[in-house]
């Protein structure tokens, strides 16, 4: 037996000796698609081409967020968090919009908007129960080269404060940067030291405009995967579909123990063959796959929107917007015609 197939095996042994052999979809929600640092070698907000679609002052609306988790929530997603809009949203609209947000999920949520003073965290907790930081990569060496304006430091800082103030905590680990395996006491002493409650890894995904062309193959993933789980039984691990074949990547990441996966385009994508084989190789792997990325829930949604007792003109924009969603994932529209 191969090493690896060995690490999977004990990595799924400990998964099932930890957790209920379920697996869901974890929706990240973004609040825009510019970003403020901009500057990271690996991302697409760092291109070019990018920066010139998305103007600084372009921000999602109000009224499509509410759609994004009010469509989620319906199809038994979770929330992995709500990000994006470094600097773009003033902290006032941020704080209303997690109001609002935690309002659909009838629960408090999770968040990944930069480093976040005491100050403001304090006025979160009522809709927030977590805070992620996007670390991306551990070696401090590789981080100032990968990172140059995100340092570690103020993430480090607000994780710690946040957790003696009683928030869940969270980091956010791209594989594919150029990390190496002998960074895993890096990442495991990052983990332990500020006790996180769960992370979330990405696979690289090479976007034109940047130095990378390639990302890592599903085993090379599935390998950080498994080492931190067998490491962490109890901590939960979010794994991003990020590549471009990725529901090919779904079953290794759940046999290495991650408890579900993130970063599908699952609006976009519901009900395509992608969704499905995610569907497929969840059950492959003994997870039952909890909510859908394929059938559409019987629900009233005028109902869904009014519960939530928004202003009238919100309401208004949110039923428009919702409509629009849900004809986009029925295949009635042209921008979803490439499933
Ligand atoms: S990785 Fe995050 S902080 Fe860096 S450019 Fe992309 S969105 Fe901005």
């Amino acid at each position: 037996m191969t090493d690896l197939k060995q690490l999977l095996e004990r990595a799924s042994t400990v998964y099932s000796q930890n957790f209920p052999p379920v697996t869901w979809f974890g929706r990240c929600i973004f609040l825009s698609w510019y970003c403020d640092v901009g500057t990271c070698a690996f991302c697409f907000r760092s291109t070019i081409k990018h920066k010139i679609r998305h103007a600084a002052s372009a921000k999602r609306t109000v009224a499509s967020i509410l759609t994004d988790a009010i469509i989620g929530k319906n199809l038994g997603w979770r929330i992995e968090f709500l990000t994006g809009g470094y600097r773009i949203f003033p902290f006032e609209e941020q704080l209303e919009i997690c109001e609002l947000v935690s309002k659909v999920c009838g629960s408090k949520i999770w968040v990944n908007l930069g480093s976040i003073d005491k100050e403001r965290l304090r006025r979160m907790e009522r809709y927030v129960e977590g805070v992620c930081a996007s670390i991306e990569c551990v070696d401090p060496e590789l981080h100032a080269r990968i990172c140059p304006d995100k340092p570690v430091e103020p993430y480090s800082k607000m994780l710690k404060e946040a957790k003696e103030m009683g928030f869940k905590t969270s980091c956010t680990i791209v594989i594919g940067l150029g990390e190496k395996k002998s960074d895993f006491e890096k990442l495991a002493e990052f983990i332990e030291s500020h006790q996180l409650d769960r992370i979330t890894f990405y696979a690289l995904k090479p976007v034109a405009g940047t130095p990378y062309t390639k990302s890592p193959e599903p085993e090379e993933y599935a390998w950080w995967v498994a080492q931190t789980r067998v490491r962490f039984p109890k901590l939960e691990i979010m794994a991003g579909l990020t590549p471009q074949r990725s529901s090919d990547y779904a079953g290794v990441l759940l046999k290495a123990g991650a408890n579900a996966l993130t970063k599908f385009p699952a609006v976009k994508r519901f009900g395509s063959p992608q969704a499905a084989e995610i569907e497929r190789q969840a059950a492959e792997a003994g997870r039952e796959f909890q909510g859908s990325l394929t059938r559409m829930p019987e629900a009233d949604w005028e109902a869904e929107v009014e519960k939530l007792g928004l202003e009238p003109e919100l309401e208004r924009q949110v039923k428009q917007k919702l409509g629009e969603y849900l004809k986009g994932m029925a295949g009635e529209c042209p921008e979803n015609s490439n499933k």
